[in-house]
């Protein structure tokens, strides 16, 4: 049967092993995916071991995304934009590395969430890894905007200089969080990494009126701080990120099995599993 696996440390808590195996009995592929705990200075050494016991692809957490950028022979051109790789796909020539996180986000937004991208004015929050992943997926759907702010500002400018050219029609351009006072967006991305410490990024609340769709990438019980912040001013519709996972998730699957499997079943699986332990 064939072997993948998600890679992290930790890796107790990845969902990964479970949606793989709603997608696999779906698309009656016959496979084992399971959860590989590695030291955090021994990914390449558990990666190559998994390899030669017949390890045919693997996704990568943290914090071994840009390690696994690093390892991989061939890179997709979304994996060499966002400089680290999350799926693994181990092929006669060598390892090929991509990214599906941003391609899930923008699935998740258009295809589950009914949010039109193209000609949206879009504010992306935060410069990390997940932030840079999104931003050509983002700039692929032509919004007519996309501004990106950060805590600290200099990383969100080197994120605009990093995708200028790809920005074609786009406004493209980087934006302190004091400086959003007054302006307007259609969609506001939460790619920071403050829910997880329950805190909402020092954004203006002016920025936030126009709003008709707030995200935040992280998922959970209940509401984030930043979602609950954006709830309280009136924005009409919320989400989490836990689409985005079960999306970026189908990606890596069919790069791996050539199959697309359907994710609303195991979306609505895995919803309902983190509200019944919630509370
Ligand atoms: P990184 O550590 O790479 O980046 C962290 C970012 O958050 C930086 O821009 C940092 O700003 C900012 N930040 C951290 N704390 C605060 C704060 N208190 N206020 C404002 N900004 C803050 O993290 P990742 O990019 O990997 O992850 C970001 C989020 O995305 C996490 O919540 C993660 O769970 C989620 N995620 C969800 C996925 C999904 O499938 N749903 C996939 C990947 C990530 P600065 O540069 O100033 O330090």
């Amino acid at each position: 049967m064939d072997r993948y696996a998600v890679f992290g440390n930790p890796v107790a808590h990845s969902k990964s092993p479970l949606i793989h195996a709603a997608f696999a009995a779906q698309t009656g592929q016959a496979l084992r995916y399971e959860a590989i705990l590695a030291p955090v200075d021994g990914f390449a050494g558990a990666l190559d071991a998994f390899r030669q016991a017949g390890g045919r692809g693997a996704n990568v957490t943290v914090p071994f995304k840009l390690e696994a950028h690093a390892l991989a022979d061939h890179l997709t051109p979304r994996a060499r934009a966002a400089g680290a790789v999350n799926t693994l796909r181990f092929d006669a020539d060598g390892t090929l590395g991509d990214n599906t996180d941003g391609a899930g986000l923008v699935r998740d937004l258009q295809a589950n969430l009914g949010f039109a991208l193209h000609g949206a004015r879009v504010l992306l929050l935060g410069a990390g890894g997940a932030a840079r992943g999104a931003v050509l997926p983002l700039l692929e759907c032509a919004p007519a905007s996309l501004v990106i702010a950060n805590r600290s500002p200099a990383k969100a400018e080197a994120l605009v200089a990093h995708f200028a050219t790809a920005a074609a029609q786009c406004e493209l351009r980087a934006c302190a969080f004091a400086a959003l006072d007054g302006q307007g967006f259609d969609l506001v991305i939460n790619a920071t990494a403050a829910s997880l410490e329950g805190s909402a990024p020092e954004v203006p609340a002016s920025a936030y009126r126009e709003l008709s769709l707030a995200y935040d990438m992280m998922y959970g019980r209940g509401d984030t701080a930043f979602l609950a912040q954006l709830r309280a001013l009136g924005v009409p519709r919320l989400a989490d990120g836990l689409g985005m996972l079960v999306e970026q998730a189908a990606e890596s699957f069919m790069l791996w099995r050539g199959v697309r499997p359907s994710t609303a079943p195991v979306l609505a699986t895995l919803r309902a599993h983190i509200d019944g332990h919630s509370g």
